[in-house]
């Protein structure tokens, strides 16, 4: 078996297969494992995220994934979710003592930034979702809506699309309103937010991303297996309808009973020839699925200027702030000085993609310094922005009919990455899903049928009862 590409696609599958007991052999062109949810060293010695990664409540495949291999210690869950805007006025968003649906209703009725005509508009949206448990029948029209269209069919005000809607599906679906499908929309407050009590409670983790896959190495050893870096493939060759080989710098090549390519869609097109695109016509359509950017600033301040775990802005170009040293804690050392190192997240940063790094470091650092008062005084040791041009793809409206399933046409070739059909946006849990949808097709097709995915959180409290 050989799997390709070792982000949490690659590895959920080789995780999955190995434990199915066949023999992984994993090729990884970089030097490290994680993908695009991975961490690095800087020549300075600082460990530092290619972007901070959170998780949700409801995303139960990644959790299961982590529990595999040993990191599920490593990710810390918080219950309480704090808003700014530019005014200082804060909100939160807290499960009270209600049962489902009403747990948030605490929180939301207090949430400042809103006005009372917000909340009214963003909780006739809230019950139009729960009467349709998560669907609602315009999601369906051919070539899917926009979210920003489905929120004016809401009648949704100003104040409850920019300060409540864009923020928090922004951030979770790293596209503009405007530019996403619906469909990915609705699904955030339905499995987050509304059918049950524990599906917003955000993950975050405590050590650099790339820790958590320290065990992934080990779970495939196990079985025979094995992880190459530094080995990219440069094609596939195809016979007779099947996968025939894979090939490597200096014309290598490597054969198995069945090939994972589990690497992002783009290096998918690139690898999938005139004729593989010929035995399955959907690589042909990969070109079609967009990509989108997040952009990371990274912030060391000589002393404390945060004490909160993390905050989202609004109406800022800074979308969330995450208090790294907090996160981390003084045991990983990364508290070791006095002071502070916090990390920035800009989801759809179109517009930053062509500014100068030290523009972006202005710009920030003045929003810092506008949210965080502590922040006025101290001094910005160093900082750095790790832009990232194709961080997601894009969730726009009808995306999802350019998805290939797992399973292909050609004999031996499964496919898995956020962008195969999942249901799931651009996401760890969506990786991880296709990793296991992928080494379920393995088995299937190898007459050994086994289960990986893991069900959705249960529907809890009153939701329950009409679910
Ligand atoms: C900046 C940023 C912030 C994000 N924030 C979040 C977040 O907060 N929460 C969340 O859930 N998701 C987040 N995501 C999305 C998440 O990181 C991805 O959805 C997920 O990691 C994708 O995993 P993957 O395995 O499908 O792809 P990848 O992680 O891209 O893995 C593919 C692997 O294939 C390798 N590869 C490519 N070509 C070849 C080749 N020819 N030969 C061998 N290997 C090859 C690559 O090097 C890579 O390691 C973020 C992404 C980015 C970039």
């Amino acid at each position: 078996m050989i799997v390709i590409g070792g982000g949490l696609a690659g590895l959920s599958a080789g995780v999955a297969l190995a434990e199915a007991g066949w023999r992984v052999r994993l090729f990884e062109q970089r030097p490290f494992l994680g993908g695009r949810a991975t961490s690095y060293v800087l020549p300075d010695g600082e460990h530092v995220d290619n972007c901070q990664h959170v998780t949700l409540g409801c995303c139960t495949n990644l959790e299961d994934f982590f529990r595999r291999v040993g990191s599920a210690g490593k990710i810390k869950f918080f219950d309480r979710l704090l808003f700014q805007d530019p005014q200082g006025r804060t909100g939160e968003m807290q499960a009270g003592l209600l049962p489902a649906p009403f747990h948030m209703t605490r929180s939301f009725a207090a949430f400042a930034p809103l006005t009372l005509a917000d909340k009214r508009s963003i909780a006739w949206a809230m019950l139009d979702i729960l009467r349709g448990k998560g669907r609602t029948a315009d999601l369906d029209e051919p070539g899917g809506i926009s979210m920003l269209e489905w929120l004016k069919r809401r009648k949704q005000t100003p104040g409850a699309i920019e300060r409540f809607w864009r923020v928090v599906l922004v951030s979770a679906l790293d596209e503009e309103l405007g530019r996403t499908d619906a469909r990915f929309g609705v699904d955030v407050f339905w499995k987050g937010f509304l059918s049950n009590r524990t599906g917003y409670r955000m993950g975050v983790p405590s050590v650099p991303l790339a820790e958590l896959y320290d065990g992934c190495k080990a779970e495939i050893e196990k079985r025979g297996g094995e992880v190459n870096l530094r080995m990219p493939v440069r094609a596939i060759q195809v016979a007779n309808g099947e996968v025939a080989s894979v090939e490597f710098d200096g014309g290598r090549q490597e054969s198995a009973e069945a090939y994972v390519f589990a690497v992002p869609h783009p290096a998918m097109a690139e690898l999938a020839s005139d004729e593989i695109r010929r035995l399955e016509p959907r690589l042909g359509d990969l070109e079609k699925i967009g990509v989108a950017p997040i952009t990371g600033v990274h912030f060391w301040f000589d002393r404390e200027v945060m004490t909160e775990p993390f905050v989202t802005l609004m109406e800022t170009t800074t979308q969330w702030i995450f208090n790294k040293t907090a996160l981390y804690g003084a045991a990983n050392g990364t508290g070791k000085e006095k002071g502070q190192y916090l990390q920035l997240v800009i989801s759809a940063s179109y517009g930053l993609l062509q500014k100068p790094r030290q523009e972006i470091i202005d710009l920030c650092l003045k929003e810092v310094q506008q949210a965080l008062p502590a922040a006025r005084g101290a001094k910005l040791l160093k900082a750095t922005v790790i832009k990232e041009a194709a961080a997601t793809f894009s969730p726009q409206p009808g995306v999802d009919c350019w998805r290939p399933t797992q399973e292909t046409k050609i004999r031996g070739m499964f496919l898995a990455g956020d962008w195969t059909a999942t249901g799931w946006p651009a996401t760890m849990e969506g990786a991880v899903r296709s990793g296991y949808l992928a080494a379920e097709a393995v088995l299937r097709s190898a007459g050994t049928p086994r289960k990986f995915l893991q069900a959705d959180l249960a529907a809890d409290g009153l939701v329950r009862w009409f679910c």
